[in-house]
């Protein structure tokens, strides 16, 4: 029997995720040494050095399976967040709770609803439970909440928010985010994704926990992560923050040992040294300040930002600015796999990695 047969049907309909290209693909292929690397919001820093001497201490006990629900790590985290352990779950990077979401939540036919121009990963495990993806927004306006929220109907069960967007790098406000949750019945799941939380510089960013906690929400589930100020992008850890009774659900569809020892003796130490996060972040403000003053004097169109990437808009289009850049030695990501066919999307750098940027920038004329 041929495979197209035996599979799910949902699997001919998935998107496979699109990554930014790695400094080793590009090595092999253009044979480029010194490549700089600024497509996937990486940390630039790298991670704390305690998170070093943390993995090489723990790697004497790998031969033991790990904490079943990371307990050490989510007591970190609670203290550190001001939250209690049970609204607290681990993931193998919140990926992994996107993908608990759907499992514990979607039955096959009902909608989430999406931006269209957000990470492609909401819209795939809302496809892969066989659930209806509803898409709304623009690039000017990735999340219109308004719209949004005319379009729950009785077959809606899910939502996903992701605050700042990636790739626009705009944010929901506080008072616009606690509109919108107002009009959202209680069966309806909220996902807000605040993977960049930490980059945010607006005053008027939603403090989402204050709120779960006032409001004794049960139908909002908060995602973040360690890949991004924490840089540990490829150790794979990422957490949700919601009501003890919702995170009760997603911990019944999650496998074991999710976490591996070193990541979770990582994260600790990450979450130690919150120097090096505010080190990061300051680092962050000083590179988009430089990016802004070039763009402009580039004549660039860009969106300014709460993250620690930048949406720029290249009138002969992301795809073959990315090419020339590449060819430059700096990897960037070309939006058209979210729906944004003349943006690129920059990770700020360090200085010395925003210059060279500008640099290659100049050379290609975008
Ligand atoms: C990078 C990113 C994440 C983090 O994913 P992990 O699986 O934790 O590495 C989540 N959401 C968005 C929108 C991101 O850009």
């Amino acid at each position: 029997m041929s495979k197209e047969k035996i599979q799910r049907p949902e699997l001919s309909r998935l998107t496979p995720y699109i990554p930014g290209k790695s400094i080793e693909e590009v090595g092999r292929e253009l044979k480029l040494v010194n490549i700089i690397k600024l497509a996937s919001n990486e940390n630039p820093l790298g991670s704390s050095p305690r998170v070093q001497e943390a993995m090489a201490k723990e790697s004497r006990n790998i031969s033991l399976y790990p904490e079943q629900h990371s307990a050490i790590l989510r007591e970190a985290l609670a203290q550190h967040l001001g939250v209690t352990a049970d609204q607290l779950i681990l993931g193998n990077g919140s990926d992994e709770i996107m993908l608990l979401v759907v499992e514990a939540f979607l039955n096959a036919g009902e909608e989430a609803i999406i931006s269209r121009h957000t990470f492609s990963t909401y819209e795939f495990v809302t496809r892969l439970m066989s659930g209806v993806p509803i898409l709304c927004g623009t690039p000017e306006e990735p999340s219109p909440l308004e719209e949004m929220a005319k379009r729950i109907t009785s077959k809606t069960k899910l939502i996903w928010l992701c605050n700042p967007n990636n790739p626009t790098g705009t944010m929901i406000s506080q008072k616009e985010l606690e509109a919108f949750l107002a009009k959202v019945p209680p069966e309806v799941i909220v996902v807000i994704d605040e993977a960049y939380c930490e980059y945010v510089e607006s005053g008027e960013y939603p403090n989402t926990l204050a709120f779960l906690h006032d409001q004794k929400l049960e139908n909002v589930v908060i995602l973040r992560t360690f890949s991004k100020i924490y840089g540990l992008a490829g150790l794979r850890v990422g957490y949700g923050i919601a009501h003890p009774k919702l995170i009760a659900s997603l911990a019944l569809v999650k496998l074991p040992f999710n976490i591996n020892r070193l990541a979770q003796a990582a994260a600790i130490a990450a979450l130690e040294d919150q120097e090096h996060a505010q080190k990061s972040f300051q680092m962050n403000q000083a590179g988009k300040t430089y990016l802004y003053r070039e763009f402009e004097k580039l004549g660039l169109t860009y969106q300014p930002t709460q993250a620690n990437f930048i949406y720029v808009q290249t009138p002969r289009g992301g795809d073959s600015v990315f090419m020339d850049l590449m060819k430059q030695g700096v990897i960037v990501r070309p939006l058209a796999s979210f729906g944004i066919p003349k943006g690129i999307r920059i990770t700020i750098g360090t200085a010395e990695q925003n210059q060279a940027f500008v640099k290659a920038l100049e050379k290609i004329s975008p």
